[in-house]
């Protein structure tokens, strides 16, 4: 399907020859070898456009895994909340715009020549939807109709698959533990984005950083 979609780029022609690392300190010896980046899309490459508060309100669930407890309804009760996830998803979709400096960021990545995914619990219509609002032109884009969405690890290895690079040379950039519980299930890299704010949670990542652009400090060439 990725194929077929007008949002995914093929691979530049130096993909197979040019190895780049990603140090995880400031030890120029702690590094390892990067393939390809995935990418986190509400809060990471996007600013937050979706109002989860107002969300779990309308379903009234005030905490807990929203997809998990829509999948665990009834058929008829599941397809209503289905239903009001995507047109909550669909209503966040006009309003979207980059994280700070998410544009450049992704932009020098594939320059350098680093194929990228992205992958979100969002709904494939929203996520192509927000890639032509914001011309997002990825390898690969993984929704949670096509993997078990995040914090399962299924979607971050059904990237490396589709990406053509082994797990462990996957980065997974995202700003909430689902995306670095995942990365490392997966036994990706895991790079915790905190938009400058404290995690509520204990985090363990590889790397953390505070905006997007820091990573490119960190991505280097052979
Ligand atoms: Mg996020």
């Amino acid at each position: 399907m990725n194929k077929l979609s007008p949002m995914v780029c093929a691979r530049p022609p130096e993909y197979d020859v040019v190895m780049h690392f990603i140090r995880l300190s400031k030890s120029h010896t702690d590094r390892r070898p990067v393939r390809a980046i995935a990418f986190d899309l509400d809060s990471t490459l996007t600013r937050p456009y979706l109002d989860f508060t107002r969300l779990r309100a309308q379903l009234g669930l005030p905490e807990g895994d929203i997809l998990h407890w829509a999948d665990s309804l009834p058929p008829r009760q599941r397809a209503e909340a289905f239903a009001a996830i995507e047109a909550f998803e669909q209503d966040g979709v006009e309003h979207v715009a980059w994280n700070d400096g998410a544009q450049e960021t992704l932009a020098a990545l594939q320059a350098r020549g680093l194929p990228v995914a992205i992958i979100t619990r969002n709904s494939r219509t929203s996520l192509t939807a927000v890639c032509t609002q914001l011309d997002i032109r990825a390898d690969v884009l993984v929704a949670r109709e096509d993997a078990t969405p995040k914090p399962d690890p299924a979607c971050i290895r059904l990237a490396s698959v589709r990406l053509g690079v082994r797990v462990e040379t996957l980065l997974m950039v995202g700003d909430f533990r689902h995306d670095t519980e995942a990365g490392r299930a997966a036994g990706a890299i895991t790079v915790l984005l905190t938009n400058g704010k404290t995690p509520t949670w204990t985090v363990e990542a590889d790397l953390v950083i505070h905006r997007l652009p820091e990573l490119l400090t960190y991505v280097e060439k052979e």
